[in-house]
């Protein structure tokens, strides 16, 4: 469907949980997390309503998020559910990797169509130390699991820091020289746990690249739901992504919406207004009622985001609660 300003909204990013078996320096914090108790989390049976509605409505494409996805149990079922859907033409997950090893199989079963693992480091020490903890083994595994499907594409993703990561960015985009992967740079957002840190323009990630590969230069493709901009070279298998939702503003061409585990429906990252589905839902609403409410929510996304005024950022949950 189009909202308000004229963009076609056809993708979905459904956070499935709060929780995570990783403490991300930029997107969760150490302590103090209070969990979400279980009744509060949408069921897999109301997920799969919503998305049902969603597809009536043109969005075509759901992305499975977190917290991290496969801490749930039976992520599996839902993908296997999503994609018998009508007018669901893609399922998707982003996860850590840590739990994809032993789960991959039966998603790939289940019909998913492409994972993005986020991987910021190939030090351990340096992963141990980004992530809050020891388990760059447990999400290599992961990854080379993910590369035994070839139906599933694999993208990694990468959040730049200053002074965190910086010596990794050549290391981790040399992954697609060897691998059928594509390698992307997102660049760090001021949500949450993400004010208090640098990021850095990629920009300046793409020129530290083409220190390696010269001949680097942005390509037309469209290799996922959002906005990366591609650039290939020579010597690599896949292709080297930059999200850019800070520097250069993407809002003009932004195409999703996002559903919280708790079952609140963002049409905006950066502010904190949504729409409660859940109450809708389990007061025993029509699939009607639902619709208009999902809707009127959809119509009335805003132009764009605020980032650039960092106290016109009115979201305060952090990414973790809302699924990046
Ligand atoms: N746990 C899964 C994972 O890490 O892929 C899914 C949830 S995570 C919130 C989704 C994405 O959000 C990840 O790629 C992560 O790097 C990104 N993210 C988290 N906090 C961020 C921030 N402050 N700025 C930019 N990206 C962020
Ligand atoms: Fe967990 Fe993903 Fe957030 Fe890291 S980015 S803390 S893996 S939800």
């Amino acid at each position: 469907m189009k909202d308000q300003y004229g963009r076609t909204i056809d993708y979905i990013r459904i956070s499935v949980t709060d929780r995570c078996n990783l403490r991300c320096v930029y997107c969760m914090p150490e302590e103090g997390v209070e969990q979400v108790a279980h009744e509060e989390i949408l069921t897999y049976q109301e997920i799969v309503r919503i998305a049902r509605l969603c597809a009536r409505m043109g969005i075509s494409k759901v992305k499975l998020t977190g917290g991290e996805p496969l801490v749930r149990k039976g992520l599996y079922s839902l993908v296997r559910d999503l994609k018998r859907c009508e007018g669901i033409e893609q399922v998707t997950l982003t996860t850590n990797g840590v739990e994809l090893k032993s789960q991959m199989e039966e998603l790939a079963k289940a019909g998913l169509d492409a994972v993005n693992i986020s991987l910021d480091t190939l030090d351990a020490g340096m992963y141990a130390s980004v992530t809050r903890r020891d388990m760059l083994d447990q999400a290599l595994e992961g990854l080379k699991e993910a590369l035994r499907y070839p139906q599933v594409k694999v993208k990694i993703n990468c959040v730049p820091m200053r002074n965190v990561n910086e010596g990794q960015w050549t290391t981790l985009a040399g992954l697609s020289r060897d691998l059928p992967v594509d390698v992307r740079f997102i660049e760090l957002m001021p949500i949450g746990e993400g004010r208090g840190l640098e990021g850095v323009s990629p920009d300046e990630a793409l020129a530290r690249l083409r220190a390696v590969w010269p001949d680097l230069h942005p390509t037309d493709e469209r290799r996922g739901n959002g906005p990366a901009q591609y650039y290939a070279a020579a010597a690599l298998k896949g292709r080297i992504g930059f999200i850019s939702a800070v520097s250069h503003a993407f809002c003009a061409a932004c195409n999703r919406v996002r559903l919280t585990s708790t079952g609140v429906l963002k049409p905006c990252l950066c502010y904190e207004e949504g729409t409660d589905l859940r109450s809708l839902l389990r007061g025993g609403c029509t699939d009607e009622a639902l619709a208009r409410a999902m809707a009127g929510a959809i119509r009335g996304k805003p132009p764009a985001h605020c980032f650039a005024r960092e106290e016109g950022v009115t979201e305060r949950r952090a990414m973790f609660q809302i699924g990046g």
